[in-house]
């Protein structure tokens, strides 16, 4: 039979989604020969084989791609014959600027959950252990494409066990880049209330923590996008004890619940909440109040509950942590989340009790996402864990546009070659640390998308007495200021694709500075 061949580009979310492993295996059954990598829009491959077997390939993998990929776009086009023997993994190529979509972090999936839990697996209770369906993405990621030594993983050289996994095409830690084990990877280790005196060398420090949250102590723990202040939320004492501490008299805490079914003892959970629960990303849902829990949100008949999203929170419960943990961010009032070690210790002193930290540095800070269900279904009040950075739309122009959002709850979002990647939940910008985090992430975004002051065109505020447009005006860069309620209409135009149609828009805002003042 005669060979021919294909060059096949996929775009959208296909990196750090375990593509390039699912090709190189479908490849292999279908006796294709070529080569994948990870390109910088995308994965790119070339495929040679008989006709029919190149047709079953991409009908396939259009069919069935990785569960944790979105693809936006998928082309096939005749190419040369090479006359390839074998198929491979090529290295990643870096030549233009980057518009790949960066996977955001996803929940351990259930294999390397029962793995944690068999006594007889070599990464038994170990909190790093992730696959190449599973595990952190965007909070580990420094530069793209996306391979380890470009992420926040690079400092831990690979035993021979997890190599030689990380090269096996059959096994499923097939080029995972976080990929660890309990010989060569990350450890946690437990803390006193200083962030220095640490337990004796033969105590598991889960277990420990586990053991002070029973007792009603505050724990500061180390998470996928930051720390997480805990207790237990049905000790009305430790949960008086943090807000207390905390400074938030009012604002409500989340909650995380062991399982599914004590998440129900503590709120009603419709249908479409608990998918939400349980899906990939694991947001916080809001959802009505069951159990009076004292203290957890104030003159407030809801309760924010999630479900363990990292192997460390399994772990916790595990090991006896009551089954519903108050986890809120680790920051004072109005302060943004902390996620780096020294600061968390110099910022959380006097409020948590221990910390239960990881030696996996976190590239940025990534809050946890926040859902309401409402009579028109879920919407999201804050995008962070599992959604950031994906493309929320696609704007018609080819110049890199910077949107620096308004001064409460603000997040940015940047335009590359036409799709807007949102970043996470910044915060308010009234307070100074915030300010800082806001500028770090547009910082962040441009450095990884590789976007320059020169091209970008800049869109703030027109308010002249908010944060954000004062920084705007400081930039050597191109700004444009847009009218608030003008800016809401044109989101929603975004969002529907709805460029040209004509509308009359109807913005209902509290607050924006109108054309006259
Ligand atoms: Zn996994
Ligand atoms: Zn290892």
């Amino acid at each position: 039979m005669t060979s021919t061949a294909v060059d096949v580009r996929v775009r959208g979310v296909v990196q750090g989604v375990g593509f390039r492993p699912s090709v190189f295996r479908l490849a292999r059954e279908h006796a294709l020969t070529g080569w994948v990598l990870n390109g910088e829009s995308g994965v790119e491959m070339h495929l040679e084989g008989t006709a029919l077997a190149l047709d079953a390939f991409v009908r396939e993998l259009k069919d069935h791609p990785p569960p944790a990929a979105t693809i936006d776009s998928f082309d096939v086009e005749p190419a040369t014959l090479h006359g390839f023997s074998d198929f491979t993994i090529r290295a990643s190529s870096r030549i233009n600027p980057p518009t790949v979509r960066v996977s955001p972090d996803l929940c351990v999936c259930a294999d390397c959950v029962s793995e944690l839990f068999d006594v007889f697996d070599r990464r038994a209770g170990y909190p790093y252990i992730n696959c190449t369906n599973c595990g952190p993405r965007y909070s580990i990621i420094q530069g793209l494409p996306y391979d380890r030594a470009q992420t926040t993983m690079r400092g831990w050289e690979l035993c021979t066990v997890c190599e030689a996994q990380y090269r096996d095409a059959d096994d499923r830690r097939f080029h995972a880049q976080p990929i660890a084990c309990p010989e060569c990877g990350p450890r946690y280790s437990l803390r006193g209330a200083d962030g220095e005196s640490a337990l004796p060398a033969d105590v598991d420090p889960i277990g420990a923590a586990a053991r002070l949250l029973t007792d009603g102590r505050i724990v500061a723990i180390k998470g996928l996008g930051g720390y997480h202040l805990a207790c237990d939320a049905a000790n009305a004492g430790a949960v008086g004890l943090l807000r207390a501490r905390k400074f938030r008299k009012e604002q409500p805490f989340a909650l995380m619940a062991r399982d599914l079914d004590v998440a129900r003892r503590a709120v009603h959970l419709s249908d479409e909440a608990i998918a939400l629960l349980e899906s990939i990303a694991r947001p916080i849902v809001l959802a009505r109040a069951v159990e009076s829990l004292p203290d957890v949100a104030p003159d407030n008949c809801e309760y924010g509950v999630m479900l363990p999203y990292a192997p460390l929170h399994h772990l916790l419960f595990a090991r006896g942590a009551p089954g519903l943990l108050v986890m809120t961010s680790a920051n004072r009032s109005g302060e943004p989340l902390a996620y780096q070690d020294d600061d968390a210790f110099g910022r959380l002193s006097g409020i948590a009790d221990a910390f239960l930290v990881g030696q996996r540095p976190i590239a940025r800070r990534v809050d946890d996402s926040v859902f309401r269900i409402g009579p028109y279904g879920p919407t999201i009040l804050r995008r962070a864990r599992g959604y950031a950075p994906d493309a929320v739309a696609t704007v018609p122009t080819g110049r890199p546009v910077l949107a620096l959002g308004a001064d409460l709850k603000n997040s940015v979002t940047l335009v590359v070659n036409g799709q807007a990647f949102m970043s996470q939940y910044v915060g308010d910008l009234e307070d100074a640390r915030t300010l800082e985090s806001f500028e770090a992430t547009i910082r962040d975004l441009m450095r990884l998308y590789d976007v320059s002051w020169d091209d970008v065109l800049v869109a703030c505020d027109a308010h002249p007495g908010y944060r954000s447009t004062s920084w705007a005006e400081r930039l050597p860069a191109a700004v444009h200021p847009i009218q608030h309620h003008r800016a809401h209409i044109a989101s929603v135009l975004a969002e529907r694709q709805a460029w040209d149609t004509r509308v009359v828009g109807a913005s209902f805002d509290g607050t924006g500075y109108g054309d006259d003042g």
